[in-house]
């Protein structure tokens, strides 16, 4: 992936409301694996260290195309460095890359760094917005990233759907779409309103440490029984 597409216009656009019909089966299904994956996972955190709204903006921007790992090992000589969105509107680009080399994408992401601490100084009072729309015009800033800041921070019921949600959701059958927004849009219809932002950060969780893309750990599953994927007892 070229790093001009780390935000595509595709992870902007607005949630299309299509009319679909979710069969009962699956709605129960995904109800029964959210209410074990609770037990599994009872407090599901964001795993991107922040101390603030900026901070955890930052950290998700720096997490496209990176483990949260990696991206932990550079935010706290970044955040001690830079305290404001006029201070990463100001920031020298080649310390500012340098500070975030390791996660990849390094040029593009200072570039979009920059320009959304200026969005945020000129348009914003320097606040980091609340709002979907507000939060995706700024540079570097898709649906995922809105989303995060949506549940995690501002307490509105949001639906983050990176590489683990969607690789988990397939598998799991609760969509049968490859498109971001497509899932978000899915997982709204299955889980009930107050469980979006949980129940999706459950599903994150369960792909990251268990669901995992090459060789998921079906032998320790807490939803084996509930899983629908062909390719699970193959590797049990
Ligand atoms: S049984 Fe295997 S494939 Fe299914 S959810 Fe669990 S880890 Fe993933």
């Amino acid at each position: 992936m070229k790093s001009s597409q780390v935000v595509s216009l595709q992870d902007v656009r607005p949630v299309r409301k299509r009319k679909k019909t979710i069969s009962r089966t699956v709605k129960l299904r995904a109800q029964t694996i959210l209410k074990i994956l609770e037990k599994v996972i009872p407090i599901p955190v964001v795993e991107l260290a922040s101390s603030n709204p900026l901070e955890l903006l930052i950290a998700t921007i720096l997490s496209a195309q990176c483990t949260d790992a990696r991206v932990n090992k550079v935010t706290p000589a970044l955040f001690a460095r830079y305290h404001s969105a006029q201070e990463y509107a100001d920031a020298e680009p080649a310390e500012l890359e340098d500070l975030i080399r390791s996660t990849g994408f390094y040029k593009n992401k200072a570039k979009n760094i920059m320009a959304s601490g200026k969005a945020i100084t000129t348009r914003f009072h320097g606040t980091v917005p609340h709002t979907m729309d507000e939060l995706t015009t700024l540079p570097g800033v898709g649906r995922k990233t809105a989303n995060v800041m949506l549940g995690s921070v501002f307490g509105e019921p949001a639906v983050v759907v990176d590489t683990h949600v969607k690789r988990v959701s397939n598998r799991l059958q609760l969509t049968v779409s490859d498109d971001p927004t497509v899932i978000e849009y899915d997982l709204q219809q299955l889980l009930p309103k107050a469980q979006w932002t949980v129940g999706a950060q459950r599903l994150l969780l369960h792909g990251r440490y268990v669901c995992l893309a090459r060789l998921p750990k079906c032998e320790e599953c807490a939803i084996f029984l509930n899983c629908p994927w062909k390719g699970k007892s193959s590797v049990s």
